[in-house]
């Protein structure tokens, strides 16, 4: 069996993909695959057009061999772009595998290691009293495990938005950190004793804080039991981790724009972290994410894969399979895609009562409909840009 050809697929049915299609020379059999990365998605459609004459000509099944090749191709190795790209093919060719096999990929990996993959959702609203309608809202859908937050990224500590300064830039947010810092606890307290202590709410920090503010907010939570604070820190603040952990008995989770078993290790080796918030997509695919999560097992670190709505359907079809198979797994985030996407995509994993299913057909169980993808072209966008009041760049 030979590849003999990589589409690629940037496409926006609501919001931007970039999906892959590997050929192969047996009829019918090809492996679908998902590169995004939100904000760069022509910048990883350029790096898979660019490695695909590597590909061509290869036997699909070597899937551990064509991993080393396209990390190690390029000597200057890794970084968010090229781990997505190879995630595209490494996804693919686990779909293509499946599909040669008659099995769903978690069958490959060793068969379900639970029923069902729980995931959490987002509450939020303009104040907590909203906050807590939105996590009614989602426990009568069956969520058990609730993010909670107040407005977007940075809660009260936004305090507005600076006009973009031309058409296609993005408009820059206002932020400071102390009205948010002040804010959440009080958001907490407000949802605990509405809701009681027995379900399970987590805050994103979104990396919003620097490393002695995230510590004080950890320890400020710590009264609400969290399930996990999420991104307390930028990768970045590595040293910091000790700080954080030493402030409270908050879980602490990290690891969604990782790209590599490297920055997960040293996180692991000295238990810094509860959970880590890998997925798939962009840390060079299935292949290492699972990889990932055995190097997690012996530290006690369980999974919260990353699933905000630029994981599109085929890299979370991944994530579900990986989530299905692991011991040490946590939680799976869960966001509906936009309307679109079901039309442009078949076989998206299913979500019932609060939990997500992997697709039962061979391979992934996704496909892409090529003229309904090419009916929604790629439209330019960039990722928020976060300002003091004053107007420098929030660094944290
Ligand atoms: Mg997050």
């Amino acid at each position: 069996m030979k590849i003999t050809d990589v589409r690629v697929i940037l496409t926006c049915p609501g919001r931007n993909y970039v999906f892959v299609r590997v050929e192969t020379d047996v009829p019918g059999i090809y492996g679908i695959g998902e590169g995004t990365v939100n904000g760069s998605e022509p910048v990883v459609a350029a790096a898979i057009q660019h490695f695909t004459p590597l590909l061509i000509g290869r036997d699909p099944h070597r899937i551990e061999d064509i991993w080393q090749l396209l990390y190690r191709h390029s000597y200057w190795r890794g970084g968010p772009i090229f781990a997505a790209a190879q995630a595209a093919i490494d996804i693919a060719l686990w779909d293509i595998k499946g599909k040669v096999a008659g099995l769903p990929v978690y069958q490959l990996l060793g068969g379900k290691a639970r029923d069902y993959v729980t995931c959490y959702s987002h509450a939020s609203g303009r104040d907590p009293i909203e906050t807590e309608d939105s996590a009614r809202a989602l426990i009568a859908r069956g969520f058990r495990v609730i993010r909670c937050q107040v407005g977007a990224y940075g809660g009260a500590g936004v305090l507005g938005s600076k006009p973009p300064v031309s058409a296609s830039a993005p408009a820059e947010q206002v932020y400071e950190p102390t009205p948010y810092l002040v804010s959440v606890p009080k958001l907490f307290d407000h949802i605990r004793s509405a809701l009681g202590m027995d379900i399970e709410l987590f805050h994103d920090v979104h990396e919003q804080l620097n490393p002695i503010e995230a510590a004080r907010l950890a320890r400020d939570l710590e009264p609400y039991r969290l399930f996990f604070l999420e991104d307390p820190l930028m990768p970045e603040h590595r040293e910091s981790w000790p700080l954080v952990r030493s402030a409270s008995t908050t879980p602490l989770a990290i690891g969604e724009i990782f790209t590599s078993r490297w920055d997960c290790l040293p996180l692991f080796q000295n238990r810094w972290i509860d959970f880590i918030r890998i997925k798939p997509l962009h840390v060079g695919g299935l292949t290492e994410a699972r990889k990932i999560m055995i190097l997690a097992e012996p530290y006690n670190v369980r999974s919260a894969f990353h699933g905000a709505a630029d994981i599109g359907p085929s890299a979370q079809a991944a994530s579900v399979a990986l989530q299905s198979v692991i011991p040490n797994f946590g939680v799976q985030e869960w966001t509906r895609f936009p309307d679109a996407v079901y039309d442009v995509v078949s076989g998206v994993c299913e979500l019932k009562d609060g939990s997500i299913y992997p697709n039962e057909a061979p391979g992934f169980g996704i496909d892409i409909d090529l003229e309904k993808a090419n009916a929604y072209p790629y439209q330019q966008a960039f990722m928020p840009i976060v300002r003091r009041q004053d107007g420098t760049m929030h660094v944290y």
